[in-house]
């Protein structure tokens, strides 16, 4: 049914969203903005403590769950561990993610893989895991944080860009094959958001940092928040109708000269 008021469009109660990369930047924003749109979140990460503190912030309907989502064959026994404690997984959101800073030549096989292993076989085994309980429930989300490495070329970050791009095709198959099931697939694309992780990736390099402001029409980095309130309107009932679609959240950087 389409909603008809404000609250009732943008509200997530009932919600359960399970946030991977959810303890730090980016994935903990989504959590905030999600959880203060009345949704449960279940933060999952590698770090315990920092997972811990992170639920312990966002208080009651916060659950913290520590899981490493290269070990793919245990995909299925975390969307169980957390539907045993939660309820249903109504929403997941594959935000989990390393950066690798390097010429395309000197980075190594093992290391491409990795990265590859973190952001596209991670997400994959946990869609998979959840996609068919939500198809069953006819109703569901699922959201990628893509990348600008995603949609243009930027140099040193070959694995990164190869990661990021294979969601774009991801999102676009898993939305045809799920959408009939009433189970939306979409991504946002950050621009510049100003995390430990892209911190870490200027670090030493501020003339990349100076090129990123100057292409940048809003001439500024992201808030993680920025990211976190695109993703509760693409989980909420204001968004029933978008699936397949990459949200690039940028300041302009991706349509800026
Ligand atoms: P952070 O470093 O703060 O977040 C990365 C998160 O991923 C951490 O919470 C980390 O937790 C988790 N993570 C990494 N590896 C694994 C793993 N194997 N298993 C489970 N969790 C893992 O940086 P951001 O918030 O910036 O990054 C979040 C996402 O946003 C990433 O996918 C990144 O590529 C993307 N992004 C960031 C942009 C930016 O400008 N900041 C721009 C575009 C995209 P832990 O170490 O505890 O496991």
């Amino acid at each position: 049914m389409i909603p008809r008021t404000f609250p009732e469009a943008f509200s997530l109660r009932d919600q359960t969203a399970l946030i991977t990369g959810g303890g730090t930047g980016i994935g903990l924003a989504i959590a905030h903005a999600m959880h203060a749109a009345g949704a449960q979140v279940v933060l999952v990460g590698r770090r315990e403590a920092e997972l811990a503190q992170a639920a312990q912030g966002l208080g009651t309907g916060a659950t913290a769950l520590e899981h490493d989502v290269t070990a793919t064959g245990g995909a299925p026994a975390l969307i169980a561990r957390a539907e045993a404690a939660v309820g249903p997984i109504t929403c997941l959101v594959n935000n989990a993610g390393i950066h690798l800073k390097k010429p395309a030549v000197e980075t190594s096989v093992e290391e491409f893989e990795r990265v590859l292993r973190t952001h596209v076989l991670g997400a994959h085994a946990l869609t998979a895991a959840v996609a068919p309980g939500m198809m069953a429930r006819k109703a569901g989300h699922i959201l990628f944080t893509a990348s600008m490495a995603s949609l243009f070329g930027l140099p040193q970050v070959v694995a990164y860009a190869a990661a990021k791009s294979a969601y774009l095709g991801m999102v676009r198959t898993y939305a045809t094959e799920f959408s009939p099931q009433g189970v939306r697939v979409n991504a946002i694309a950050p621009g510049w958001i100003d995390t430990a992780l892209s911190r870490q990736a200027m670090a030493g390099d501020p003339r990349r940092r100076e090129r990123i402001i100057a292409r940048t029409p809003m001439a500024a980095f992201g808030d993680p928040l920025d990211i976190g309130w695109a993703a509760v309107y693409l989980a909420s009932p204001a968004a029933r109708f978008v699936t397949g679609v990459i949200l690039p959240v940028d300041g302009g950087v991706s349509i800026g000269f």
